[in-house]
């Protein structure tokens, strides 16, 4: 699993930053992408990479603002040539996102040739995906904005094949059912499937804020405690807590503090200004732990995952 940045930037696109879509790529583990955010031009931005549009199952809206869905109607579009015929889509976004989209595509006489189902969220909500459970907090940015915490399902721990062997079982089905069952038959023998199992392979957590000010309701930060990963929005660098707070969005160093006691293992700021050079950026690495990443365009990070 990993995480690549199509757009990293804020608001207003630049030539080295487009506005916010952000990867979560399960190809390895469950052949899909999914998709937080679609930025305008979202989809030119996948065609510089290995993304397949069809794999891209579930999108994730955190929040309306037009640099977080501005790209999505040409994105669903073109989709439906790129290989997503009859594969359904589910998008889910704050209410109003249904709306919106029927509108466009009524206007512009457009017509999808696979499934789209749109489901609106609110704030505390579950969803079920298939290979993940997903919480949502709301945030806060003058308009509904939201978190998706996505936490993926523990595994069943590897077989150990070579103890099956040594008691004289060979590779087959039968090690599918030991792996399934509690206990199995050998030779007249009963064994105990969890004496030939490994450890459970626990999921990752990973959680893709929407714009916001630092929030530190508790539910919410408890929620985040161990993640794998945390992307979260830098609009502000140094000194600009206030303007931040007033303007509705985060500066870094109050985004760190806030995070300080959640041992997260991974951070990544997106959602950066362009009025910061890359010598701004340069300096404020400086400072930053070996864990922690301000995200550019095609940044690509894998998120291990922690066997115990
Ligand atoms: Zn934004
Ligand atoms: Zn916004």
């Amino acid at each position: 699993m990993k995480l690549i940045v199509l757009g990293s930037g804020a608001g207003l696109p630049s030539k080295d930053r487009n506005t916010q879509s952000i990867i979560l790529d399960c190809v390895d583990e469950y052949n899909e992408y999914i998709l937080f955010d679609v930025g305008e031009a979202t989809q030119h931005r996948i065609l510089n990479t290995h993304i397949k549009p069809s794999k891209i199952k579930n999108i994730f809206i955190t929040h309306l603002h037009g640099d977080h869905i501005f790209g999505l109607p040409g994105f669903l579009s073109s989709r439906a040539f790129q290989g997503g015929q009859n594969i359904p889509l589910t998008i889910y976004g704050p209410k109003g996102i249904e709306e919106w989209l029927e509108s466009t595509f009524s206007v512009s006489k457009s017509t999808l040739n696979y499934d789209l189902n749109i489901v609106e969220v609110e704030a505390d909500m579950k969803i079920a995906l298939n290979n993940f459970d997903v919480s949502v907090h709301e945030l806060e940015h003058g308009i509904e904005s939201f978190v998706y915490i996505l936490k993926e399902k523990d595994k069943i721990g590897e077989l150990n094949s070579a103890a099956l062997k040594d008691l004289g079982i060979p590779p087959g089905p039968i090690y599918s059912d030991i792996k399934r069952g509690e206990s199995f038959e050998f030779e007249g023998q009963i064994y105990e499937s969890k004496d030939f199992i490994g450890d459970k392979i626990k999921g990752r957590k990973i959680a893709i804020h929407g714009d916001t000010r630092v929030v530190s309701r508790q539910a919410y930060l408890d929620d985040l405690k161990g993640a794998d990963l945390i992307v979260h929005e830098a609009t502000f660098f140094q000194d600009e807590s206030q303007k931040a707070h007033d303007y509705f969005h985060s500066e870094i160093n109050h985004v760190l503090d806030n995070f300080k006691d959640l041992s997260y293992k991974i951070l990544v700021f997106v959602h950066i200004s362009n009025r910061y050079d890359d010598a701004d950026i340069d300096l404020v690495k400086t400072n930053l732990k070996d864990n922690v990443f301000i995200a550019h365009d095609y940044f690509e990070l894998p998120i291990p995952r922690n066997v115990q």
